[in-house]
């Protein structure tokens, strides 16, 4: 064994415990997954294409019950036609605040491309059509600032509290679902009889419940992330309580036709199958992150979530002393991805993001990063976002690359 494969090899020596959390996890998702297929009867019929209006899709209409009873929820829209996570997250927000309304962010800023769409000036954002906007940022400890959110909630325009589970793009961890039960009574307790709100990205099926499981009424994401298994080819999903998501169909499409309407003509196999597959794939990402981040912190880089327990979504953040390294980082992830792996990368400004972004996404789906990805803003401190990989192997093979492109040979 060469002196990359030693210490490969005794990251996962050390790791063994953590990785036995991480497979009682995936199996528990993965019965609870499996129990909503019986439940609603999944059968071949379901996966059928259909064109048009869709009228009386059972496709449709059986996913979005299926992602209901997976995520504990009574309702659940999945759609080919939700673009992408800031898609679903829009539709969502648009559905439920009204002019007068106030959304109100308990994690501090959500994610970046939600930003344009909440505070944006004269592009059809949240504020154009006159609901405002407060947030509270999180506790240098990554905790709830409870003061914070009981103050914020004595203003009776706040008919949304948003809480964005994942780290985005921030040196914290991703919230926990006990913290998140925990914050949802709270705010019950204040008095607090709107919607509770999650970003639900990155963090499906790395623990065993999901937010609607513990005080949420809406939790939304990416079928590019967790719940597409790697192999949903678009789309987004939406679940909660019946009353809101009836809202957000209305404006998900219009509110004269709500979740009726809606066809999808190559079929909807890829999505039965990718959110059957999810529950696995996301603990092979959760494996890899956690071997990658154990191996670079014996190179001397540091890290975070910590290794020593197990995360709370499947992303990890990396710090880098130059760009160079940082796109160094980048590049040798994408020169381990099975697609584009001949590409010399270079930082671009990419819709919705303020800072110039350098990505690594060889994916079989466009930009899935579910797949082994990684991405980073070109600003200091000089900071890698990665995630995914459909296989613990490929994380593997990749953290080689990585170690080499960080020591130079
Ligand atoms: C990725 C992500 C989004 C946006 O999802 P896209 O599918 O990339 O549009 C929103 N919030 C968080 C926390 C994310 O990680």
């Amino acid at each position: 064994m060469g002196r990359v494969e030693e210490l490969i090899a005794e990251s996962e020596k050390e790791l063994a415990g953590v990785f036995a959390g991480m497979d009682a996890i995936a199996y528990a998702n993965q019965a609870k997954v499996l129990r909503a297929f019986e439940k609603n009867r999944i059968a071949l019929r379901h996966f059928a294409p259909s064109t048009g209006y869709g009228y009386g899709d059972e496709g449709r209409d059986t996913l979005g019950a299926l992602f209901a009873d997976i995520f504990g929820a009574e309702a659940g829209l999945v759609s080919p036609n939700l673009v992408s996570g800031t898609h679903a997250l829009t539709v969502g927000l648009f559905g439920l605040l009204h002019t007068g309304d106030t959304l109100f962010s308990i994690s501090g800023d959500p994610y970046d491309t939600l930003c344009e769409v909440i505070s944006g000036k004269g592009n059809g954002s949240l504020a154009d059509y006159g609901v405002a906007f407060k947030k509270c940022e999180l506790k240098e400890d990554g905790s709830f600032d409870y003061d914070a959110i009981r103050d914020g909630l004595r203003d009776p325009s706040v008919s949304v509290v948003f809480l964005q589970r994942s780290r985005g793009y921030a040196w914290r961890d991703a919230l926990s679902e006990a913290q998140i039960a925990e914050v949802c009574k709270f705010v019950r307790s204040c008095g607090f009889g709107g919607c509770i709100f999650v970003d639900n990205c990155y963090g499906e099926f790395v623990e065993e419940t999901e937010p609607t499981q513990n005080g949420a009424d809406i939790a939304v994401g990416s079928l590019n992330k967790n719940p597409g298994g790697g192999i949903a080819p678009t789309g987004g999903y939406i679940v909660g309580k019946r009353e809101y998501v009836e809202k957000i169909a209305g404006r998900m499409t219009a509110p004269s036709i709500g979740a009726e309407v809606g066809s999808y003509a190559y079929g909807y196999q890829l999505f039965y199958q990718g959110v059957f597959l999810a529950p696995h794939v996301v603990a092979q990402a959760v494996k890899g992150s956690l071997l990658i981040g154990k191996t670079l912190q014996k190179c001397g880089c540091e890290s975070s979530p910590a290794t020593e327990k197990l995360p709370y979504d499947i992303t990890r953040a990396v710090r880098f002393r130059t760009k160079e390294e940082l796109c160094g980082f980048i590049q040798a992830v994408q020169s381990a991805s099975p697609v584009d792996s001949f590409v010399t990368l270079e930082p671009w400004d990419m819709p919705g993001y303020a800072d110039q972004v350098i990505m690594a996404a060889g994916c079989f789906v466009q930009g899935a990063s579910i797949e082994l990805s990684a991405d980073a803003p070109i600003r200091e401190p000089y900071t890698a976002y990665f995630q995914g990989g459909l296989t613990y192997e490929h994380c593997k093979y990749a953290l080689q690359k990585m170690i080499r492109a960080l020591r130079g040979f």
